[in-house]
Formats: C-alpha cells, sequence, structure tokens
C-alpha cells in the first residue's frame, strides 16, 4: 500500500474526486469512486490503524453493503441479532429480514477501517494520512479547494466525511444540535461468557455503585 504524507503531494494537486475523512463512510465513498474510474484522493488526519470509539457491530445492513464492495469481513463469526436485558425482562431481536443474508458480526474498528482503507488504496485512490483537511474555498455553496499542510487541493468533487466531530464540516456551517440528545461514551474490551453465542447481548439497565439506574447502556 501506497501512503502518502501531505509534503509528497504536489504544493497546487489537482483531483477529481477529494474525500476528507477514511472512515467507513470515507474509505466506502473512496472505493467506489476509484473503481469507477475516477482520480481520487483520500485524506485523514489520523494514520491507520487507527481506533474508534464504537460498539465494532456490524449489521445486515453493513454486511449488504460490504457485500456490495466485494468485501469479506471476519467469516468466523456471525450472529442473528440482539438480546436486550434490563428492566426484569430479557427480548430477543432478531434481525429484520430486509437483507437476504440477515446476519451481523462485529469487528474491532482498529482493523475494519483499516481494512476499507486498504481496499479503496487497492482499487487505485492515493491515501494521505496524518495531516487533516483544512481552509476550505468555496465558489457559491461548492468547495473547490482546501489545503493539507502545505498543499493545497483541488477538486471537481468533495466529499466531506469526517465524522461526528467534523471539523471540516463545521468550517462549512455544520454545528452542534445542542438542544438534541447527545451522549459520552466510553468503551473497553473484556472477556464473556457469551462471546461464542449467535446474539449481540446489550444490557439496557446501567446501575451506578449506589444502584441508581444511569443513562446508557452496555
Ligand atoms: C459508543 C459508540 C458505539 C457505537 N457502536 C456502533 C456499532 O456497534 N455499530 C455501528 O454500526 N455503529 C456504531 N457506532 C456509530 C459509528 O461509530 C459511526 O456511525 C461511524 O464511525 C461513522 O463513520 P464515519 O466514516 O462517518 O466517521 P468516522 O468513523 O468517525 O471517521 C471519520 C474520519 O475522519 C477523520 N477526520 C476528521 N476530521 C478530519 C479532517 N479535518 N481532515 C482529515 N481527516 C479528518 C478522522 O480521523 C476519522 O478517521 C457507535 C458510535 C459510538 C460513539
Amino acid at each position: 500500500m501506497i501512503v502518502l504524507m501531505s509534503e509528497q503531494i504536489d504544493s497546487q494537486t489537482y483531483v477529481e474526486v477529494a474525500i476528507i475523512g477514511a472512515g467507513p463512510a470515507g474509505a466506502a465513498a473512496a472505493i467506489h469512486a476509484a473503481r469507477a474510474g475516477f482520480d481520487t484522493l483520500l485524506i485523514d488526519s489520523a494514520t491507520f490503524p487507527r481506533e474508534k470509539t464504537c460498539g465494532d457491530g456490524l449489521t445486515p445492513r453493513a454486511m449488504h453493503q460490504l457485500d456490495e464492495l466485494g468485501l469479506k469481513v471476519n467469516a468466523s463469526y456471525r450472529n442473528r441479532g440482539l438480546k436486550l436485558h434490563g428492566y426484569g425482562g430479557d427480548i430477543t431481536a432478531p434481525w429484520p429480514k430486509t437483507y437476504p443474508s440477515q446476519v451481523g458480526t462485529a469487528l474491532p474498528r482498529y482493523r475494519f477501517d483499516a481494512l476499507l482503507v486498504d481496499a479503496a488504496v487497492d482499487a487505485g485512490a492515493t491515501l494521505i494520512t496524518g495531516t487533516p483537511a483544512t481552509d476550505p474555498m468555496l465558489e457559491g455553496n461548492r468547495v473547490t479547494s482546501f489545503r493539507v499542510g502545505e498543499a493545497t487541493v483541488h477538486a471537481t468533487w468533495v466529499i466531506v466525511a469526517d465524522g461526528v466531530r467534523s471539523t471540516f464540516g463545521k468550517k462549512l456551517g455544520r454545528t452542534w444540535h445542542r438542544e438534541e440528545v447527545y451522549g459520552i461514551a466510553a468503551r473497553s474490551y473484556a472477556s464473556s461468557a457469551h462471546a461464542d453465542e449467535p446474539w449481540m447481548h446489550s444490557h439496557v439497565e446501567l446501575k451506578d455503585e449506589d444502584g441508581e439506574v444511569q443513562p446508557g447502556y452496555g
């Protein structure tokens, strides 16, 4: 895989498709764009593999998208849906019959995101990591160029896929909807007696050390 640093691209770089953010959204967009024959540049401020706080669950909808991309993930584990626990009850919720395979899996984002980024590069996208995209320049409401380190990137199309914090998107007017529900997440890996079962367990009743129910899920 060829990964460039921002100082390795021309100070004035011209591409057809520039994608900011190489998480699942940006990397999948890069795979599609590169396979469709577009000159594609994928940029991420992090270097891969990198972590992302997440439950790591891949639903049948995600599996379907991966099938469409021709990517196989974690073939040794498949689940059939959710088992929800809390407030004196347990519910088994099989995945809906929306997609033919009706199976999900789980894969640490450290591996999953790197797998997608590798596939984007294999498809022909150029990857720049370790430097954020900044300073969008607009013509009307269209982003025509932006900075990556010392370089200026000019693109016919710019896809902003920079995640929930969206540092680039904020420059374009994206705002935090403070009046809506938001949360703080912590993630850790632990061993579980349920690890080999074909169900994802979700515990929706979380209590603190005093037995008080707290918002959130595990
Ligand atoms: C606690 C928690 C649990 C979750 N559990 C699940 C789950 O089990 N299953 C599920 O499907 N979803 C889950 N999600 C949601 C899932 O994590 C997100 O929907 C998903 O990561 C969004 O992907 P993305 O590609 O849009 O953004 P991200 O994965 O956040 O990727 C954005 C990328 O953009 C890069 N970036 C940001 N700014 C710039 C910039 N200016 N220049 C260059 N690069 C930049 C970042 O480094 C990052 O790599 C969970 C989320 C949380 C918080």
